[in-house]
């Protein structure tokens, strides 16, 4: 008697821990997300995306969060509150609906904030085109724009230096260019795509530019079999706008993926249907690109298709690609049904002109189905891995200051006189040896028809590239000042390794 009750009450344990194991393991399996629901017709596009994910089985725990508008206008100028942060640093995975940006100064866009504060370095948005579904000048389209996420003009280091003259800073970095690179070659390598092109100004910036190609073409040796090519940017950009069929992947840096990925999701026919994803070490954030379309909120006309392919990206992202494409097939499916919201309802071609729900109520009836005529996403041998991208180790090189530019702010437009009141000045070794108005060479010996800004360079160095001090510099700069100029600001000319490390001017 005793005997069995032991067995009957080991056998209620084993039981009742079979159950906690397995509420357990549901538990332990579902990924936790933060999700914010953003304003205008974030909600409804966000209600929408989450009842298709749930419904195709993702394993997903959603944590809300409040930002945008309502937090802005509750004295947050970022748009976001402390305790969000907490969030997204616990969950990593942030699946955001569009915000609005209100009108006016003291606002920050909360894109870059989140962006920028949380390391999402590489912002990856397919652009495909759905031909004949979707109207476009474009019917075999499909580029991965790479765009690096983080530098660039986006430092967001801007000056006004003079009456006439403001300034902001490009910034590239070696290992902020490396991680973009290598990324981008990672993602063609897990999605089998062929060819990795690379968009650059370096002919003209080629310092700044110059490094990315660079650091292209070295990270590129070690992916052999996939295609490598380097274009200048806007001959590049006027072929993405004409021949997009030509290219696969395309990764470049900030400010040319910010106007291209529009470009290039625009030419597919709707820049409502792509996604977007942010990637970044720590957290990553999977979103339209569109905006919060105000008008059109709460009335259950908008299109939630960016949003969901940002969260198809996502899946992708926490390692659920059966998933991903589930939704992703019927998503195309129901696109090739004709099943159409507003924004992309064509008589002729579209068969159903519906809402925001029904939309979604069509694509989660097609949960299993796959489109007959587009192409359907085969994610079973993506590879599931995280790309694992580390920057090199820097090798500090031999720095050595070789002179100075100093800027100046000065009104008289003639380079002669300028140039003749600054020429004897000297400290060390260093002496004038140019002065430039808005990069091009004025003095000695510039060209009549060069017009000036109150805006001057004035370069102090020794010809032959030999070492001075910063004692120096500061001796130059007193010189300066005691002969009644006003100096903005002063930058470095070095060597590394005895190369120079700073561009010629213009005309030089
Ligand atoms: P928008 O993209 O919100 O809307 C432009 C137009 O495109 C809309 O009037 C609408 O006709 C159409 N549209 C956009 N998305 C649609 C959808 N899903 N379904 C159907 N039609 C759609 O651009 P906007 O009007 O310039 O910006 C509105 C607000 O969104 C601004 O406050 C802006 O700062 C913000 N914004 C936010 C994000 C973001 O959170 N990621 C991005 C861009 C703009």
């Amino acid at each position: 008697m005793f005997k069995k009750n032991i067995c009957d009450s080991n056998a209620i344990i084993i039981n009742m821990f079979t159950t906690f194991v397995k509420k357990r393991m549901t538990q332990i399996a579902k990924t936790p997300i933060t999700v914010a629901y953003g304003d205008g017709i974030g909600p409804e596009i966000m209600d929408a995306t989450l009842r298709i994910l749930l419904a195709a089985g993702a394993k997903i725990e959603p944590e809300i969060i409040e930002i945008g508008e309502n937090v802005y206008n509750n004295g947050f100028s970022s748009g976001i509150k402390p305790e969000a942060w907490e969030s997204l640093r616990r969950t990593k995975v942030f699946l955001k609906a569009p915000i609005t940006t209100p009108q006016g100064g003291g606002f920050k866009s909360l894109n870059v904030t989140i962006r920028k504060v949380l390391g999402m370095y590489a912002n990856v948005r397919p652009c495909i085109s759905y031909h004949p579904y979707v109207k476009t000048k474009h019917p075999v389209m499909d580029v991965v724009i790479i765009r690096e996420n983080e530098e660039d003009l986006y430092a967001g280091i801007e000056h006004q230096q003079t009456d006439e003259v403001i300034q902001c800073l490009k910034i590239l970095s070696v290992p902020g260019t490396e991680k973009i690179v290598r990324y981008a070659f990672e993602y063609a390598r897990a999605y089998g795509r062929k060819k990795v092109t690379c968009f650059t100004k370096d002919n003209i910036m080629k310092m700044t530019d110059g490094m990315f190609h660079k650091v292209f073409d070295k990270i590129g040796e070690e992916y052999p079999e996939i295609e490598k090519e380097h274009w200048i940017i806007d001959i590049g950009a006027a072929k993405l706008a004409d021949t997009p069929e030509v290219f696969d992947v395309i990764v470049m840096p900030n400010l040319y993926g910010d106007i291209l990925s529009d470009v290039a999701a625009q030419i597919t026919g709707s820049v409502g249907l792509a996604g977007s994803a942010n990637i970044g070490d720590h957290v990553s954030m999977f979103e339209a690109i569109h905006g919060s379309a105000p008008r059109r909120a709460g009335q259950n006309v908008a299109n939630p298709s960016g949003l969901l392919l940002g969260a198809v990206q996502m899946l992708m992202h926490i390692g659920q690609p059966d998933v991903a494409e589930k939704v992703h097939n019927a998503w195309l499916k129901t696109m090739e049904d004709g099943i159409h919201t507003y924004d992309i309802f064509k008589e002729g071609t579209s068969k159903q002109k519906v809402g925001t729900k029904e939309f979604a109520d069509a694509v989660i009836n097609n949960i299993g189905n796959v489109p007959a005529q587009l192409k359907k996403v085969d994610y079973s041998t993506t590879s599931n891995k995280p790309f694992v991208i580390k920057p090199s180790v820097t090798i500090p090189a031999k720095k050595e200051l070789v002179g100075v530019d100093i800027f100046l702010h000065h009104k008289d437009r003639d380079p002669n006189k300028l140039g003749n009141s600054l020429k004897d000045i000297k400290a060390g070794n260093m002496e004038l040896t140019m002065i430039t108005n808005r990069g091009v060479k004025v003095f000695p010996d510039g060209m009549a028809e060069t017009f000036c800004t109150d805006h001057w360079r004035c370069r102090y160095k020794s010809e032959e590239l030999s070492a001075s001090t910063y004692a120096d510099v500061i001796s130059l700069q007193q010189q300066i000042t005691n002969l009644g100029f006003d100096i903005i600001k002063t930058e470095n000319l070095v060597t590394m390794d005895g190369q120079a490390m700073f561009s010629a001017g213009q005309g030089q």
